[in-house]
């Protein structure tokens, strides 16, 4: 894998870049929607691609409980389970066992815990999460890590480091003694924690930093912190991480996030929001969040966003969308998420067109302005 800054901005530290897998090129700032169980939502792969789709998620935790490894192995991999043939980065599962699983027990060795579908045992350590990953077979592979809740003492915080940083090593070893099971290319990328402490952030940045080949995420935001903590975090790792790699922040944001992030040198994204937010009848647009449930909206015979060229904006009126979500029918939900996927994917393709033309410090300043006096972006 290979990443190329193509172009940085002068007054921030927003750039362009390309990132290359074995299963094509990306242009960074991306943003990864996200296919937890094999599948974007409701999303076919040509949709996604038109769209603009580069690259997308898929998900550890889910995938190794439903359908198993197994299957996928024989299938050869996630890509041809799931018919994508653009890149994939596969999360370690690490977050969802924190998260959704009931948790019963972690030690330095991994944690067990049960399943959230049937209450059946199971344990994840680096290496266990590693073999998953290596037979899902994702372009990109995350390490196994602790990411604790936003509001952890300094204490947890400082625990879930340790571990993250032992974890690494297991999950780069288990790497190397036991080759990729496909025809490509996987890489992996370290994640750092550290909470809101900048002593750990720090320290947690220094001890992963040397499992980067290209690429290293950031973990641990965006967990129920304050948005300032999360900023000020993302500010001194631009500092701290390296220039030449590319930087992931994992599980973010509003589209006013991805902006600020944007302008703090964050490259990639990844976050169920277009989607989930999508399905409950919650739209992102140029002017603000359309709740296209609410009833002002059965006779809008208007077009949702007409900065949009999504197969729902050309198409189809406001209206129609009311009744589909409100009807429950299942194009409803199909057209809210693509249109909220285009829209995050058409704000990463604007913000690169800025940055290339010098602009995107006066653009991210006027969207931000814009957008702060509207809830919800
Ligand atoms: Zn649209």
């Amino acid at each position: 894998m290979k990443f190329t800054v193509n172009s940085e901005d002068i007054n921030c530290s927003a750039r362009i870049g390309m990132l290359e897998t074995s299963h094509g090129e990306i242009l960074t700032p991306i943003f990864m929607p996200v296919g937890s169980a094999g599948a974007v939502k409701s999303l076919a792969p040509d949709e996604l691609i038109t769209a603009g789709a580069t690259i997308i998620l898929g998900n550890t935790y889910h995938l190794y409980l439903r359908p198993g490894t197994e299957i996928i192995n024989t299938a050869s991999g996630l890509h041809k389970f799931m018919a994508w043939e653009r890149s994939i980065l596969t999360d370690s599962g690490g977050f969802q066992v924190f998260s959704l699983a009931k948790m019963n027990k972690i030690s330095d060795d991994g944690v067990e815990f049960q399943s959230h579908l049937d209450g059946s045992r199971h344990f994840f350590s680096p290496a266990v999460s590693m073999e998953i990953q290596r037979n899902l077979g994702g372009d990109i592979i995350m390490a196994f890590d602790q990411c604790p809740p936003g509001d952890s003492d300094i204490q947890i915080a400082e625990e879930a480091l340790k571990r993250t940083s032992s974890w690494i090593s297991e999950c780069a070893q288990y790497l190397q003694d036991n080759p990729t099971l496909y025809d490509h290319e996987q890489t992996l990328f370290p994640i750092v924690q550290g909470s809101i402490y900048e002593e750990l952030r720090r320290r947690s940045a220094e001890e992963v930093i040397p499992y980067a080949s290209c690429g290293v995420a950031i973990g641990g935001l965006a967990v129920g912190e304050e948005k300032g903590a999360m900023f000020d975090m993302i500010e001194l790792l631009d500092g701290v991480l390296p220039k030449d790699q590319p930087r992931y922040l994992m599980g973010v944001g509003r589209p006013t996030d991805l902006v600020r992030a944007v302008r703090l040198g964050i490259d990639m994204f990844d976050c169920v929001m277009p989607t989930r937010n999508a399905r409950n009848g919650q739209l992102f647009t140029s002017h603000g969040i359309v709740n296209i449930k609410n009833k002002k909206y059965k006779t809008d015979f208007t077009q949702l966003d007409d900065s949009c060229n999504c197969y729902l904006c050309k198409n189809f009126t406001r209206a129609y969308l009311c009744h589909l979500i409100r009807v429950n029918e299942i194009l409803g939900l199909r057209l809210a998420s693509l249109h909220n996927i285009s829209y995050y994917l058409n704000l990463m393709a604007v913000m690169r067109v800025e940055i290339s033309s010098g602009a995107f410090s006066s653009w991210a300043e006027n969207y931000l302005n814009e957008m702060s006096h509207l809830k919800g972006m």
